[in-house]
Order: structure tokens, then C-alpha cells, then sequence
């Protein structure tokens, strides 16, 4: 009947397809806070919308994604590219996953991207107390910085490849 019922055909976006996405992307260090995980990418899939040919989904390293595709034509802003981006890849990661990611390395709770004076940074909603007030522990690029939660019992083998 119809191409339209066709599977679906993922492609992995190449260099320079969507420098904005890609940069930002490269922004959003996953392996910072897990690394154990291959870096995420950028897929495109053909688009249901008729103003264009392809979405752009943020993915897993094997592939599977959660969510909304990145919008297009987004207000001129370097953050904005941050922001969707950030906000594809917490999508993706934390359902697919089953977690909360990035954790605030202080309150232990899931964060979310935040702009604030044309920065983008991880937000988050604070403590219960007062004196716990809603913060941003690092910028979207930065969450190697965050503060991490101790753990004595295991460690760290970075220099394995
Ligand atoms: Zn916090």
C-alpha cells in the first residue's frame, strides 16, 4: 500500500551532518559518571513530520533511544543545541537504563538540564531542607567535576583499556 508501513531504518548521523548536535553531544560526557558505557550517538530515522526527511534521535552506543527526536530550528542560541541534546540523552539513558542520570553527587537525585543566561547546566532540585536549596552541580559539559559519592570498597581501574 504505502512506503509509510515500511520498517524503519536507522542510520548513524555521519561528521559534519549536524555539527550544533554533534557538539553538544560531545558535551554530554556519559562516560564521566558512567564508564562503563560507550559514548552515546546521534541517529536519524526518516521523520512523520513533511517539513523534513529525517529526525534526529539521541541513541545508546547499540542503538536503542527513549523519547522525542531533537527539534530543529530552535531559538539562535549556542544553548539550545546543549539543552535539547542534554535533555535527549537524560531521556535516553535514564529509561533505558533504569535509572536517575546524571545523580546530583550531593542529594543523590536524578538532575535535569537547566538554562539560565544562555548556560546550559545539570539542575538540581536540592535537599528538604531550606538550607538545601535547588542548585546546578555542573555545567552540561562538566560532569566529571560533580562530587561523587564515596565509595571505599571499590576501586578504580581507569588505566585498563
Ligand atoms: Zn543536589
Amino acid at each position: 500500500m504505502s512506503d509509510i508501513f515500511d520498517p524503519l531504518d536507522p542510520r548513524r548521523v555521519q561528521p559534519g551532518e549536524y555539527p550544533l548536535w554533534e557538539e553538544a553531544l560531545a558535551l554530554v560526557d556519559l562516560a564521566a559518571t558512567l564508564p562503563d558505557r560507550e559514548p552515546l550517538r546521534l541517529l536519524a530515522l526518516p521523520s512523520w513530520d513533511e517539513g523534513r526527511s529525517e529526525d534526529v534521535y539521541v541513541a545508546m552506543a547499540n542503538g536503542e533511544w527513549q523519547g522525542n527526536c531533537l527539534e530543529p530550528g530552535w531559538p539562535d542560541s549556542p544553548a539550545h543545541p546543549v539543552a535539547a541534546v542534554a535533555d535527549a540523552a537524560q531521556e535516553t539513558v535514564s529509561e533505558l537504563l533504569w535509572q536517575a542520570w546524571p545523580v546530583c553527587g550531593e542529594h543523590g537525585i536524578g538532575m535535569h538540564p537547566h538554562e539560565a543566561d544562555g548556560q546550559v547546566g545539570w539542575w538540581c532540585a536540592g535537599g528538604n531542607s531550606p538550607r538545601e536549596p535547588a542548585h546546578v552541580p555542573a555545567a552540561i559539559g562538566a560532569l566529571d567535576t560533580l562530587a561523587r559519592p564515596h565509595r571505599p570498597n571499590r576501586k578504580r581501574r581507569r588505566h585498563e583499556r
